[in-house]
């Protein structure tokens, strides 16, 4: 039995996490009615989200002819195939409205000459389904727009009187009869604990990028909710898929937005040639990312690497005017000076790919609504349990997501989370009663944690794990280095048993954070690696060298990895190939969107 005393919180909804995604869907679910509470281990404003520079993706059509099929074509064609034909159709019919929202709550867009909201290009984003010219369909905010983002739905949070609990960390689901009904939480400045009972709860913890080594990523993105979920015997979904940005900062890894190559930056070899054009002599620069990834990473195989190791490539801004570098750019003007050294008015940057995004997550329907996957029904709902955002896959960036199509998917689907909820969610029904034996079985667990007297540390076995991944499930992969990552992940993991946490308090204890961190981290990785090794294919951000080719009779399904400890357990969905609408209703056009090899 446990010795931690806890109080306890009942509502309608409670939301982990106030990024993007959770702020839009406590926003959403307190405008419902429903009485909400936001739990989130870092102060809602610095949640990832607020690092994301170049923009969000939406038809709106403000710089030149578009619409949401061509934006739907695209997202498909970017997935490779893999996304959710009835996500991605939601997506792209929902964007411009979601983003008219968030112009009417205040965002502070980057204005046109007329008045409307800025657009830019980004990578992979078309005209007349990919044969026209590249759009400007990125809607932005200088290169801040996460920012201004988040900090508006916050403040409007905050006015529809949604709750915010802020530094608590959430440390497991309570399940009941087959369903979630709340969480328990660690309130990291005076140590104690709280259980919230709710009749829905809204994963919205976002990526685990921090399982790799360098990674786009804040610190904080430790894939809390994988972790939560794969302890609750839930699947995680398409975890192989792992977005390498092509330009973090050689050495810092800190991001250089897509928006850079969209506002007319170019990348070169040591030879200065600009090799995106002999790669992709259509899209060039602004091919998708998981394709430039892998150029560069061929370049500098081949030896056209930049610097003395010849080891990275340059981005030029440096041609570019530079009133409009100030303009549009400002924030990585900054972060080229501190980060490298680098005036970009005058100099490239370095650059190389780096972690930036996990494709892959809890698995869901384009409501948020988790799935629990059976044999007889791939789509079963898990009851009172939603995810939304990077820790969500609905699934509609398939094997490989488009610049500018995560802060549309946070705000699309975070909006559709709440209309959901206001539909399954009763008002008058009672809130569930605390699940004791479920609560102590979350505090014992953390108890354990908390007093690990081991052998190694969670900062040691973290590198550890961190070093793996980022040598066997890299840009590319291989079976050999799949093979021995999976090897080696499975013995990380298994040392968990033999971790020693040194500072044994409940207060600010970051010492025991990082290892509950570490302890999500986990089966995150090893969901990344078990998928990846199983998956002979290649397809979107999986280019596997043995398997070149994208094999769409044996492989265009999703993975499923349920994972136990250090065992993982894999099994496969059906993608959904059928659209919301049909085209005699306006819908897109099945032919249009038929399988084909993605060429740039
Ligand atoms: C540098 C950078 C730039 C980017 N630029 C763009 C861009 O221009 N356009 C675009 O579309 N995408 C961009 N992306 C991707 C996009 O920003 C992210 O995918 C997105 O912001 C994730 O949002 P989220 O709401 O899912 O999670 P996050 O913003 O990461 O928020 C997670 C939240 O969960 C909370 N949380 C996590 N674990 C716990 C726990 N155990 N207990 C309690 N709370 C918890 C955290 O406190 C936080 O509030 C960028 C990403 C990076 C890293």
């Amino acid at each position: 039995m446990t010795a931690y005393p806890y109080e306890v919180h009942d509502y309608d909804v409670i939301v982990v996490g106030a990024g993007g995604a959770g702020l839009r869907a406590t926003l959403g679910m307190a405008e419902q009615g429903l009485r909400t509470a936001c739990v989130t281990k870092v102060f809602p404003t610095r949640s990832h989200t607020v690092a994301a520079q170049g923009g969000i993706a939406a038809s709106l059509a403000n710089m030149g002819p578009d619409n949401w099929q061509w934006h739907m074509y695209d997202t498909v064609k970017g997935s490779d195939w893999l996304g959710d034909t009835d996500a991605m159709e939601y997506l792209a019919r929902e964007a411009p409205k979601a983003v008219y929202e968030l112009e009417h709550y205040g965002v502070p867009f980057s204005r046109t000459e007329e008045g409307k909201i800025y657009q830019r290009p980004f990578g992979g984003h078309t005209t007349e389904f990919g044969e026209g010219p590249p759009v400007q369909r990125t809607c932005a905010a200088a290169d801040r727009t996460g920012h201004a983002i988040l900090h508006t739905l916050y403040g409007q949070s905050l006015k529809e009187k949604a709750e915010f609990y802020v530094e608590y960390f959430a440390l497991d689901l309570i399940i009941t009869d087959g369903a979630c009904t709340g969480v328990v939480c660690w309130k990291l400045d005076d140590g104690t604990i709280h259980v919230f009972n709710a009749k829905m709860v809204v994963l919205a913890t976002g990526g685990y990028g921090r399982a790799y080594f360098s990674a786009t990523s804040a610190h904080t993105c430790t894939g809390d909710g994988g972790g939560m979920v794969a302890r609750a015997g839930l699947p995680l979904q398409d975890m192989e898929f792992v977005q390498f940005h092509p330009t973090g900062i050689y050495g810092s890894g800190c991001l250089i937005t897509e928006g850079a190559r969209g506002e007319g930056g170019y990348l070169t070899n040591s030879e200065g040639e600009r090799f995106m054009e002999r790669y992709a002599p259509h899209y060039k620069d602004l091919a998708p990312r998981d394709y430039v990834s892998r150029c560069m990473t061929m370049e500098i195989r081949e030896g056209r690497g930049v610097g003395p190791n010849k080891d990275h490539i340059h981005l030029h801004l440096n041609h570019l005017p530079k009133e409009s570098l100030e303009l549009r750019l400002p924030g990585i003007t900054e972060s080229a000076r501190i980060f490298a050294g680098v005036d970009l008015h005058k100099e490239p940057i370095p650059v190389l790919p780096t972690v930036h995004y996990n494709m892959g997550g809890v698995p869901t329907n384009y409501w948020g609504e988790v799935l629990n996957p059976t044999a007889e029904n791939p789509d079963a709902v898990f009851p009172g349990l939603m995810a939304v955002g990077e820790a969500g896959c609905a699934s509609v960036h398939g094997a490989n997501r488009l610049g500018s199509n995560s802060l549309i998917d946070l705000v699309v689907f975070g909006r559709a989370a709440a209309i959901r909820a206001g539909q399954v969610v009763d008002k008058n029904a009672p809130v569930p009663a605390t699940n004791v034996a479920q609560v102590e079985k979350a505090l014992d667990r953390f108890d354990a944690l908390r007093n690990a007297n081991g052998s190694i540390s969670t900062a040691d076995l973290r590198l550890e794990m961190q070093r793996t991944m980022q040598r066997d499930a890299a840009v590319f992969r291989t079976d050999k280095t799949l093979a021995e990552g999976e090897v080696e992940m499975t013995k990380i993991a298994a040392k968990m048993a033999d971790l020693k946490v040194t500072d044994r308090s409940l207060v600010w204890n970051s010492d025991l954070m990082e290892t509950l961190e570490l302890a999500n981290l986990m089966p995150n990785a090893l969901a990344t690696i078990y998928g990846a090794h199983a998956r002979t294919e290649s397809r979107g951000a999986h280019a596997h060298e043995d398997y070149p080719a994208r094999d769409d009779a044996n492989w265009r399904k999703h993975t499923l990895a349920w994972v136990d400890g250090n065992q993982v357990t894999l099994g496969y969905r059906a993608v959904h190939l059928d659209p919301l609408t049909t085209e005699a209703d306006g819908g897109i056009s099945l032919k249009k969107i038929a399988p084909a090899e993605r060429k740039f």
